[in-house]
């Protein structure tokens, strides 16, 4: 859309304010909001000014000032404020007008800048697969208040046979017996519905809703996909819309990996492929999966980067809790046709030339979209650059069922770190990948090293509720 079309769309939809908005490295947006009578062209060429030293992550107080860059091609009218509010998604500039190197955004455009001028293709497509839950409204107070803060041990082990407050109203949803099940079992129909029908008011194609598999609320609801950037736009759109609406249901959703202890947690699987003008760079009939060595190389540029990439696509310490076995989320740094507990998954659909395409099922919410589909691209094109093949490096295919695989077997299966450290430790051995390329600045990993360090320090030096199950006693 051009600044004029923009402009017109304020005047013809009476839009009183427009909502500037960024995202920070956490992946979380922030909004200026202007009167509407004080945006015009100019707005667009000057760019509206904020205080990067209070954003987490980003400048020093000493170098402040930042510039949010509106980008005409990411507008919509916003559906949860009383007055009309235009929405507009902005890159980060300094204050000389250079795209700022810590802009999640911008690296995002740069990632797909630098696919051009590889050869490869001229677009990556991207479609996440964002896992939530909805719950019950929490009051922090009184639950610090009551009994029901010390949560004891039968509890915790999920005994299903416990008696119930207020009665059973049966038709209730078993620990991971929540997949797909009709109303009444499915209290969260309706509120998915509203959020779908939000999601199409402001551009999102939706294709399906349903419920998930862990117990009573977790959701699933999917998009299509589109372009790197995009598709970024589209999942920080989602996340702004389930949350507002769950917020005017009177309940809260939340994409924390893994907020039920012994149930499924909440992931973010990613498909992705190459596409060079209209012809599909992954397909090729009759291979494993139809996919073609092109394809191949790409995985194995992604398995053999993963525990680097993990950091970026799995970046809080909750992600740790939900990549263990039993709950399928991915542990194994495998690729398969059908095994949902590999890292890389071929989906059925991969039968047709458009269709075809890889799953990574690694990622959950947590990740910074930009930066999480960025670096994902990245680690698949070096594996295409570097000819990595991915069943001579030994990871795959496995197509059998893991657990019954000979030990000797499943000794050579490399799985996912097990924690953010381990993570970070692999990325900070392993990022040349992502900075080779330009689309990612060394001084931008070292900074989001030590962010992450100190994030995954400030949660183990805390008590942790089991532990006083473990020592309390002693
Ligand atoms: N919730 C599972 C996960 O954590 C995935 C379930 C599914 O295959 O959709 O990744
Ligand atoms: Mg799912
Ligand atoms: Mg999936």
């Amino acid at each position: 859309m051009s600044v004029q079309k923009v402009l017109d769309n304020i005047k013809e939809n009476s839009i009183q304010f427009v909502d500037f908005r960024f995202v920070d490295l956490a992946g979380r947006a922030h909004h200026i909001t202007l009167p509407s009578t004080e945006v015009d062209a100019d707005t667009f060429v000057n760019g509206v000014a904020f205080d990067g030293s209070s954003i987490p992550g980003f400048r020093g107080i000493e170098e402040s000032d930042m510039v949010m860059m509106p980008d005409t091609e990411a507008v919509f009218v916003d559906p949860f404020t009383d007055h009309p509010t235009l929405n507009i998604m902005c890159n980060i500039h300094t204050p000389d007008g250079e795209r700022y190197e810590r802009d999640p955004r911008s690296i995002a455009q740069k990632a797909e800048e630098y696919l051009q001028t590889t050869g490869i293709g001229t677009t990556a497509f991207f479609a996440p697969e964002s896992e939530f839950f909805i719950f019950d409204e929490v009051r922090y107070e009184s639950s610090m208040n009551s009994s029901s803060f010390y949560v004891d041990s039968e509890e915790a082990g999920w005994n299903t046979n416990r008696k119930e407050e207020g009665g059973n109203l049966g038709f209730k949803v078993p620990v991971k017996g929540g997949y797909v099940p009709v109303a009444p079992v499915d209290q969260q129909q309706d509120i998915r519905s509203e959020m779908v029908r939000l999601m199409q008011e402001v551009g999102l194609r939706v294709e399906r809703h349903h419920h998930e598999v862990a117990t009573a609320g977790q959701a699933e609801i999917n998009f299509r996909f589109d372009t790197l950037t995009k598709t970024a736009d589209n999942l920080m759109l989602y996340k702004y819309i389930v949350h507002n609406t769950a917020r005017q249901y009177g309940k809260v959703a939340t994409f924390m990996p893994k907020p039920l202890f012994g149930d499924n947690g909440s992931g973010m699987h990613v498909h992705m492929s190459i596409f060079d003008g209209d012809a599909p760079m992954f397909f090729e009939k009759g291979a494993y999966g139809n996919l073609s060595p092109l394809a191949m190389n790409y995985i194995g540029g992604v398995l053999y980067h993963a525990p680097a990439l993990i950091a970026l696509t799995n970046p809080s310490t909750n992600s740790f809790k939900r990549l263990v076995p039993g709950y399928e989320a991915p542990v194994n740094l495998v690729f398969s046709k059908g095994n949902r507990s590999a890292a890389v998954r071929i989906p059925i659909a991969s039968v047709t030339p458009k269709g075809c395409r890889i799953e990574f099922r690694t990622p959950d919410s947590t990740a910074n979209p930009y930066l999480c589909f960025a670096a994902m691209l990245l680690a698949g094109l070096d594996g295409i650059k570097r000819k990595l093949d991915p069943v001579a490096l030994g990871y795959g295919p496995f197509d059998k069922n893991i657990y019954e695989l000979p030990e000797e077997e499943k000794k050579e299966i490399r799985s996912v770190p097990g924690t953010l450290d381990e993570a970070l430790d692999a990325l900070e051995a392993d990022s040349e990948f992502l900075t080779e390329t330009g689309v990612f600045t060394e001084e931008f990993i070292a900074n989001y090293v030590a962010v992450k360090r100190n994030e995954a320090k400030a949660v183990a030096i805390r008590i942790h509720p089991h532990e006083y199950s473990l020592y309390f006693g002693c």
